[in-house]
């Protein structure tokens, strides 16, 4: 007969994806029943390895069905694990993960892939908060479809909701046709409010669309708080690969992890004949990736579809759409695996701070 002990003997050391930890230290091992011929586990994970649920899942299986080969059925359950999540930096927000969204210029589709990435992980079971600051041309609020004006309550900026995802974005702020001519310290300012005085609660990822270019907002967000990297989005053609380059230079330069790198427009996928032509090449930003020793995430299609739900303001479909939302998904999953990697080779302060 097996005991406890040595199931948990199988299991203690697999790694919890969010803290870097292995679950025997972290009490995440919740429930186990041994029986002659059959075998359960409940391992706890918490919202912010969601993507992650179903690897651990695996692996613990896989251990099991080692460890005990007489034994005929071996379930591993997934439960959910409650975890306080600590102040990050000076500005007091509370997430876990925090995520820039760039580019080396313009209409590459980075502010797509940022809203179609928070909306991934939303989906995945994360909590998910998205911050437009693309203070050049916020696209957030047209994207996903959102409009009003910021309100402050208690003294806190109140993100408008959209799809039960907490949006703030430089547009809500500035009526869409008038330009504004930003100066350093106002940029810093509106940054600093966004991350520190706004209403945010406890989340898992936040997700900042970037101004394309320019390293002043990577600057000041790199001095409020750690980012866990930026995801650096680029088209595959040769003129848009060295903009990314550059982008990836400016984030090296400011001392911003890089989590990896999209191809975005990568192949159009024609509706009619279900071909596909490769408008702007393809292959380059895995190339890229491979010479700047960079990850690859992973590729999105130009489609008809994804265009006309930008302009609609429903990019949350994308994540319906079965001729992109598996590209999508794989980028969400990528990333959060990622970050799990970074967080296993540099874990956490063994033990957490506790906030009152
Ligand atoms: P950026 O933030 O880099 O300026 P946007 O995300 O605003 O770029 O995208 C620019 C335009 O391209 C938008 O009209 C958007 O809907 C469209 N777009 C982005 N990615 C795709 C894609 N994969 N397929 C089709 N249209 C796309």
């Amino acid at each position: 007969m097996i005991d406890q002990n040595q199931v948990l003997t199988a299991l203690e050391k697999i790694l919890d994806p969010e803290t870097g930890r292995p679950l025997g230290q972290t009490q995440q091992l919740k429930q186990i029943d041994c029986h002659s011929d059959r075998l359960s586990v409940a391992i706890g994970l918490t919202s912010h390895s969601a993507p992650l649920h179903n690897d651990v899942k695996q692996q613990a299986t896989e251990r099991l069905q080692q460890a005990f080969p007489q034994v005929p059925q071996i379930q591993v359950e997934i439960v959910p694990h409650q975890r306080v999540v600590p102040q990050l930096g000076q500005v007091g927000l509370r997430c876990r993960s925090v995520i820039a969204v760039g580019s080396g210029k313009g209409g590459v589709g980075k502010s797509t892939v940022a809203t179609s990435l928070a909306y991934s992980l939303k989906k995945m079971g994360c909590r998910v908060g998205l911050m437009d600051a693309d203070v050049y041309g916020p696209s957030v609020p047209q994207l996903t479809g959102t409009a009003g004006q910021l309100r402050q309550e208690d003294g806190k900026i109140q993100p408008l909701m959209q799809d039960g995802m907490p949006i703030v974005s430089i547009g809500f702020m500035v009526p869409a046709d008038q330009a504004i001519i930003w100066r350093g310290p106002m940029l810093h300012s509106a940054v600093t409010q966004f991350l520190r005085d706004t209403a945010w609660g406890e989340l898992d990822y936040l997700i900042i669309d970037m101004p394309p270019g320019t390293g002043d907002i990577a600057l000041t967000l790199s001095q409020l708080l750690p980012l866990s990297g930026a995801v650096v989005v680029c088209t595959p053609q040769k003129v848009a690969l060295l903009d990314a380059v550059k982008a990836i230079a400016m984030f090296r330069k400011v001392k911003i992890p890089i989590v990896g790198i999209v191809e975005n427009m990568s192949g159009f996928l024609c509706p009619d004949n279900h071909k596909r032509y490769d408008i702007f090449g393809s292959g380059g930003a895995r190339q890229l990736a491979e010479d700047a020793e960079i990850p690859f995430l992973g590729d999105i299609p130009i489609t008809l579809s994804m265009r006309e739900r930008g302009d609609e303001g429903t990019t949350q479909e994308n994540l319906e759409d079965p001729t992109v939302a598996p590209f999508i998904d794989k980028i969400a999953y990528q990333v959060a695996r990622r970050i799990a990697d970074q967080v296993r080779s540099a874990p956490a302060t063994p033990q957490l701070p506790v906030l009152g």
